[in-house]
């Protein structure tokens, strides 16, 4: 299960195990921190899941890769504003959601 959006992770290439200290720590405090800026449904759902773990990495808690660049860099930038990051990583940011709403709809339409 994604650790991010709980759904299944299927296939390999696009999941990561939670191994380092540091990705575990970076997903506490983007958790953390959307929480203490108020109302986030998302870091909540995932603060609970994390919670869960008593260790994130020995019991290799997983994650979509996209899931985690969603959460993460997205709320970067969000919570950031204005930072002197490159303009074309919030573009390809949205090219990747993009492309997740695409994938997603395509699949509904296959089924
Ligand atoms: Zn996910």
């Amino acid at each position: 299960m994604c650790l991010l959006c709980s759904e299944e992770l299927g296939n390999a290439d696009q999941c990561r195990k939670v191994c380092t200290f540091e990705q575990q720590q970076t997903l506490l405090e983007h958790c953390n921190l959307s929480l203490l800026k108020g109302h986030d449904t998302w870091s909540t759902e995932v603060s609970s899941r994390i919670n869960a773990f008593n260790n994130l990495i020995a019991e290799e808690a997983s994650y979509h890769v996209y899931c985690y660049n969603r959460y993460v860099k997205h709320k970067q930038l969000k919570a950031s504003g204005a930072t002197g990051r490159p303009e074309d990583q919030l573009l390809s940011n949205l090219f990747d959601s993009l492309c997740e709403w695409l994938k997603i709809n395509a699949d509904e339409k296959l089924h």
